[in-house]
């Protein structure tokens, strides 16, 4: 079997990556949100210059797929004149910022967005790795703890605003006007000190080699960080947040959702309708809490994406309903594990010939307790998933 292919960087809209079904480009949207105009001009976009199915990613950000070479300036300038365009490929890629979808106004979440990407936009701004990023989780209370990131800016003790890096407990106090500098200098120390030696490498891990994080970063502790429970739809006071299947939706579906409000992009792969009291009837939304769609993950899988091993989605689909409660089930085309790279209950992963190995509570790279199995034999003896005891 041929180890799956890391490319170490992620696609942009300016350096799209070439996938099985086309060009993917991906969007990060300003402050995490969409506009009424933005969201109805992606989804025209899409239909006209992609296949029409969008993606949510982990990092909050609204991929198009199927792009062609040949559509792919048109399909910038389409996007630049809606202001979701970067000036360069370079500060596309350091704009690397996931936000809490719960700010409000007056909480200072968004001052501090701003100041980070118009920080992070200049020339002379630290060249960090493809996958380095921040998140911005100072609202009135966390819930990006599990969403990855290098940089973190929080609240610590009193409702301090807080500069931390990944991977230790403690960090700089900040203000709205200082958190985009003390970001940076953390970013520049990481560089540095070796934190990407050969052009990759992650704040967590170059602690945990032994780096000492600037001494102004130990001063203030950070909060401990319980688990926020895992978002489901419904309404919130805020909008109403909505689920998608495999965070995929039609172009159709986007520009629908706009017509309800503005849209915040979580990283859940799900969408906070800003002001609504309910979830437009269309097809294709998730809206029930309990739909064990939404505790099911599957990457793109077989024939989109060329290292995929095995078709992923129908299995997932095939096997969601045969989920324990609490469970959550991860579908991989490869040992890659892209969509869920942080353990699960059960991941299954393709394997050369189609072969899927089944692996609980581990990620897609970790060993399987089941090896062998295929799509059949799985829908048809769902109780695999659910036994304890695997067979030795
Ligand atoms: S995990 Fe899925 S999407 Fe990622 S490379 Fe493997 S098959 Fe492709």
């Amino acid at each position: 079997m041929s180890d799956p292919v890391i490319k170490g960087w992620c696609p942009g809209a300016l350096r799209p990556m070439m996938s099985g079904d086309g060009l993917v480009v991906r969007i990060r949207p300003r402050g995490g949100r969409l506009t009424p105009e933005q969201a109805k001009g992606i989804a025209a976009l899409s239909a006209q210059y992609g296949n029409g199915l969008i993606d949510l990613s982990a990092r909050a950000n609204v991929q198009l797929r199927g792009v062609t070479e040949d559509a792919h300036g048109p399909l910038i300038e389409g996007l630049a004149a809606l202001g979701l365009i970067d000036e360069t490929t370079e500060a596309e890629s350091r704009r690397n910022i996931v936000v809490t979808p719960y700010w409000q106004d007056g909480d200072g979440v968004q001052e501090v967005v701003r100041s980070l990407a118009k920080a992070l936009g200049q020339p002379d701004a630290p060249q960090t790795p493809g996958k380095f990023g921040y998140v911005v989780d100072c609202g009135n209370q966390p819930v990006l703890s599990e969403t990855s990131a290098d940089i973190r800016i929080e609240r610590g003790p009193g409702g301090v605003l807080l500069v931390r890096p990944d991977g230790v407990g403690s960090g700089a106090e900040a203000t709205q006007q200082t958190a985009a500098r003390l970001a940076l200098r953390l970013a520049e120390w990481f560089l540095e000190t070796g934190g990407a030696p050969d052009g990759r490498g992650r704040m967590a891990a170059h602690l945990a080699r032994g780096a000492r994080q600037p001494k102004l970063f130990t001063e203030i502790p950070a909060l401990p960080r319980a688990s926020a429970p895992a978002p489901v739809p419904g309404p919130l006071p805020l909008g109403y947040l909505v689920g998608f299947e495999f965070g995929q939706m039609a172009a159709e579906t986007l520009s629908v959702l706009a017509e309800s409000g503005a849209l915040r992009i979580t990283p859940w792969r799900m969408i906070l309708i800003e002001g609504a009291k309910q979830a437009p009837a269309i097809p294709g939304l998730i809206t029930d809490p309990a739909d064990p769609m939404l505790r099911v993950t599957a990457c793109t899988g077989a024939p989109g994406c060329p290292q995929a091993l095995i078709a992923t989605r129908p299995l997932a689909r095939a096997l969601c309903a045969s989920l324990a409660p609490a469970d959550r089930l991860h579908v991989s085309g490869c040992a890659k594990g892209c969509a869920h790279p942080a353990p699960s209950a059960l991941t299954l992963v393709g394997r050369a010939g189609g072969a899927i190995d089944l692996i609980r509570n581990g990620t897609a790279a970790d060993t399987p307790s089941r090896t062998g199995l295929s799509p059949a034999t799985l829908t048809a003896t769902p109780a695999l998933l659910t036994e304890t005891q695997d067979a030795p």
